[in-house]
């Protein structure tokens, strides 16, 4: 007998006859002996729908009640699933996460977990119960409402797990695992039983929304057994795990992509020391993070510079530079947000040489110009136009043989 934490994404409770299906699932687990806690999200497109709500009072609504709006799609699908299971004679019982105290810290919209008082859950489950909790939800130390970001019921997920020392998490989705890249953009992408925490670390901070990056740190810092599963049909999914010895031989494990991004330049900047810092100082002290940078080789005094921010800061970026052109004695300001990043991820690429060089030619080959190039151990990302996202994806990952199993 197992303690088994599983978490069901959007789709998955997205309506009622699915929530029915989550129950009987649920129930075939306590059939066979384990003890189940389950984290719900909100029911698909709710979140957004109550975002757009908060949006057409406010553009930029009051974060704290933005919290206490966007929280309660998860309060409706806990109960919901509860009266499904207590309906088919399984004794449940929901929490959000205030009444669990899943405590964290106050920075709404984007908490982070602090600790989860695992009490009530277990006392519960020494009952026979299915506990089941609201995902994406917390609560701060003066109780007031938080949520975890968006996909954050991975979190909760895992973070749950890490507390109760669960066996496995299992997270329920719409996808039979996590595959070479999104099966929505290449048909041909292939499922992997296997991949490391490191590479589904980058590959989630790199775009992959198949897992919330937060809960794939947690599983890794607590070494929370964790394995991604479809709701629809049977199989074992993937195993997020330590690296070893028989893992897959692949070079490359998969490809992700994002297209959040958005390119700033400031074009005919004085080429001195301090420049760097008078153009990305004022954009962090407005808390915009700033992803890639790159600064040309300087010619007849002057040099030009690039970075990238998510989307959404995009607009206020492009000001805090724009009013920054004169002191800063820039020649010209320009913004793209019609731009996308493509990474390749494998901790395969410890070990071999000449693989940015295979991907420039894949993408020269089909006449996608690269714009920005960054590379760590285990990852190379290229920032290329927008318009060639599923083009630079496929073509990547045909070069890479990503569709074919490595040898072994
Ligand atoms: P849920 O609502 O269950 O949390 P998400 O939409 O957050 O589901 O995540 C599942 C989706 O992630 C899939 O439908 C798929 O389109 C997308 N995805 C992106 N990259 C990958 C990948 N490498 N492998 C599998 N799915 C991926
Ligand atoms: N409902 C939240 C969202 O849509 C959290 C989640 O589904 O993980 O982002
Ligand atoms: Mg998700």
């Amino acid at each position: 007998m197992a303690l088994i934490v599983q978490k069901y994404g959007g789709t998955s409770v997205g309506s009622v006859d699915r929530i029915e299906n989550v129950a009987k699932k649920v129930i075939g687990y306590r059939g066979q002996g384990h003890d189940v806690v389950v984290v719900v999200s909100a029911m698909s497109g709710e979140t957004d729908r109550l975002i757009g709500l908060a949006k057409a009072i406010d553009p930029r609504p009051n974060p704290r009640e933005l919290d206490v709006l966007i929280s309660t799609g998860e309060q409706v699908t806990i109960a919901l699933l509860c009266m499904a299971l207590e309906k088919h004679g399984q004794p449940a019982r929901s929490y959000t996460g205030a009444q669990v105290r899943i405590l964290t810290d106050s920075a709404f919209t984007k908490a982070r977990i602090l600790a989860i008082d695992g009490e009530n859950i277990r006392s519960d489950l020494a009952q026979g119960r299915v506990v089941v909790v609201a995902g994406f939800q917390g609560v701060d130390e003066d109780n007031n409402i938080t949520t975890l970001g968006r996909g954050g019921s991975d979190t909760t997920g895992v973070a749950l797990a890490a507390a109760l020392k669960a066996d496995e998490c299992q997270i329920f989705t719409d996808v039979d695992g996590v595959y070479t890249t999104d099966p929505r953009i290449e048909p041909r992408a292939r499922r992997l039983d296997r991949i490391t925490f490191e590479e589904m670390l980058e590959m989630a901070s790199l775009g992959s929304k198949v897992l919330q990056i937060r809960s794939v740190e947690f599983a890794g810092k607590y070494n929370v057994p964790l394995r991604v599963l479809s709701t629809f049909q049977e199989g074992n999914g993937t195993l997020i795990t330590l690296e070893d010895e028989n893992m897959e031989a692949a070079l490359i494990s998969g490809i992700a992509f994002s297209k959040d991004e958005a390119q700033i330049t400031v074009t005919g900047v004085p080429d001195r020391p301090g420049i760097a810092f008078g153009i990305l100082g004022a954009v962090s002290d407005a808390n915009i993070e700033v992803d890639m940078i790159v600064q040309n080789i300087g010619r007849d005094g002057t040099t030009d510079f690039t970075f990238t921010v998510h989307r959404n800061d995009f607009e206020r970026a492009l000001e805090i530079v724009q009013g920054k052109a004169v002191e800063l004695g820039a020649r010209e300001i320009n913004g793209d947000r019609k731009i996308v990043k493509v990474s390749l991820v494998g901790v395969g690429m410890r070990s071999h040489a000449g693989i940015a060089s295979r991907m420039f030619q894949a993408l020269a080959r089909e006449g996608i110009n690269i714009r920005m190039i960054s590379t760590s151990e285990i990852k190379i990302s290229v920032v290329i136009d927008e318009k060639y996202l599923e083009l630079g994806v496929r073509t990547l990952h045909e070069a890479f043989q990503l569709d074919q199993a490595p040898a072994a």
